[in-house]
């Protein structure tokens, strides 16, 4: 059976080596802490496995023609793009935040799409080797993180100009039967409870930083690989049970300290005029992810607004409405950039459909730039107790419990134990570790504002633009005509 379950899951996680660490002690992989995280990707095999879900989280290999998870999948159409989409929207309301694996996903598309340029352009033998490993992946419903982001050292230099040469990854030796890499990836999300980690270049390389164009993947507990890592988890319940006490994730600094990895599993290796579409590609295809759980996160703020405002007994209130009416013009904007991105998608000479730049970079700027002004909305609507609400036990300990519950008393028409239960998620999303995560990685995952802002401006042709203004200036006499196609770049080239 293709589709593997949770348990499974668990399973193999259980079988790898210890090399996760946290706050200095190296810990096993089922740490309490990375068990709410774990929880999340083991959602996924779930709905999978759920047939009210099955025709968004599942899909048809197209090397196997087997029914596999979607997150091992390689986009073969439009509809593909759109059910990603889908997909990812729906998962988020359960888990909240992040699904965990759409980074594998999106690194294993930009993979599909450039194995194929190389060969094309250098006559290598990436794609049949990338497409061995799909089908490992496929088979075995694997759990993949994406590590592109270096530690990148001085920003105003390239990787080759940096005073310590290891501050990108980079090939240290080529050997006959794989290479030695070493360097370290920061603010990976998932490594400590992913099988695999596919590593991808950050950046477009010049000639002189080839040995830093290197795209490869390992397992997570490979020989040399350290996960130093970061858990963001909720405080403990003991009474008040639900679903969002259950999530978590966790990110890592990942090390790796002469790691070799056999040939088979490399996928890119000096060839650095592709590097910049390895990584503008991987950066794509999660920013479309991204016009999936961003909308998600919205759909959350905004369903904690009504649900506040309706505790307040103010749910009618015209302010009210206006800020309600903020998330859902948010959340739909993004999801539309994201469904324009898929309409518009190009099919690459691997077959994998790309989706429109220009759309998924401007929905995700858009989301990054708003994500601030979300939770202003929120906490205005919710009010102090957000950040005072009284511990749990207080609500249920003999002396305050009865007196805490009068004193949580709003609307009438609810309970106290409604109003409770409101707070407590405001709490969690607006007020813990998880919160601040959310925040920035609502900003930064996938790539700042400011980066989607230059993929925007590079991959645009503003000539189109400009050529209006010339007709109305009269400047040129010709009827302009923009065709979207024609006026952005893919990456899906090989010039
Ligand atoms: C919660 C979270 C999860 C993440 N998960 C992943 C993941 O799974 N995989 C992954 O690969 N990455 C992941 N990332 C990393 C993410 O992609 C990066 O944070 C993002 O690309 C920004 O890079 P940075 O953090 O190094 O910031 P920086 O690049 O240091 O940017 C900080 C500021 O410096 C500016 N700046 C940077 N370089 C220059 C320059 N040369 N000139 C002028 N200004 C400059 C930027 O514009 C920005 O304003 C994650 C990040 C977060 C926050």
């Amino acid at each position: 059976m293709v589709l593997k379950t949770k348990d499974e899951y668990i399973e193999r996680l259980k079988k790898m080596k210890k090399n996760v660490y946290i706050d200095g002690k190296k810990v096993g992989r089922l740490d309490e802490r990375l068990m709410l995280g774990i929880n999340v990707i083991c959602t996924t095999f779930d709905l999978a496995q759920n047939p009210e879900f099955e025709d968004i989280f599942t899909a048809t290999s197209h090397i196997t023609g087997e029914k596999i998870n979607r997150f091992c999948h390689i986009h073969q159409s439009k509809e593909d793009l759109l059910k990603k989409q889908e997909m990812v929207r729906q998962g988020v309301h359960y888990t909240y935040g992040c699904l965990g694996r759409c980074m594998g996903m999106d690194a294993m598309n930009a993979l599909s799409v450039v194995t194929k340029l190389e060969d094309m352009k250098y006559g290598t033998g990436y794609y049949g080797r990338f497409i061995k490993y799909l089908k490992y992946w496929q088979e075995n419903d694997i759990v993949g993180a994406c590590a592109q982001t270096d530690a990148k050292g001085d920003r105003s230099k390239r990787p080759h100009d940096q005073a310590d040469p290891d501050l990108y990854v980079h090939v240290v030796e080529r050997k006959g039967d794989g290479i030695i890499v070493r360097g370290a990836k920061q603010s990976i999300t998932i490594p400590p409870y992913s099988d695999e980690i596919v590593v991808l270049p950050t950046r477009a390389m010049r000639e002189d930083d080839k040995d830093y164009a290197v795209a490869f993947a390992v397992p997570g507990d490979a020989d040399g690989v350290k996960l130093v890592t970061r858990p963001a988890f909720l405080r403990k319940r003991q009474k008040l049970d639900a679903p969002i006490a259950h999530t978590g994730v966790s990110d890592s600094m990942i090390i790796f300290d002469n790691v070799f990895v056999p040939w088979e599993r490399v996928f890119m290796c000096g060839e650095w005029e592709l590097s910049r579409n390895l990584a503008l590609l991987f950066a794509l295809f999660h920013r479309h992810s991204y016009t999936g759980c961003k909308p998600a996160v919205s759909d959350i703020l905004g369903g904690s607004s009504a649900l506040v405002a309706e505790c307040n007994g103010i749910e009618r209130a015209t302010h009210v409405r206006e800020k309600l009416s903020k998330f859902i013009g948010l959340a739909e904007l993004v999801y539309a950039a994201g469904v324009a991105s898929a309409q518009f998608a190009k099919k690459s000479p691997s077959g994998t459909y790309v989706p429109d730049p220009v759309y998924a970079n401007a929905g995700r700027r858009l989301a990054g730039e708003n994500i601030y002004h979300e939770y202003d909305l929120l906490i205005d609507l919710a009010g102090g107790l957000a950040a005072t609400l009284p511990p749990e036990g207080d609500f249920y300990s003999e002396e305050t419990g009865n007196l805490v519950d009068k004193y949580m008393a709003r609307n009438p028409k609810v309970s106290s134990e409604y109003v409770h239960r409101t707070f407590r998620l405001i709490e969690n999303i607006a007020c813990s570790g998880i919160a601040g995560w959310l925040q920035i990685a609502g900003m930064h995952g996938g790539g700042s504002p400011v980066m989607e802002t230059i993929a925007i401006m590079t991959d645009y042709d503003i000539r189109g633009m400009k050529d209006v203004a010339k007709y109305l200036a009269g400047i040129n006499k010709e009827l302009p005509r923009i065709r979207h196609e024609d006026l952005v770049d893919y990456y899906i080239d090989i010039d």
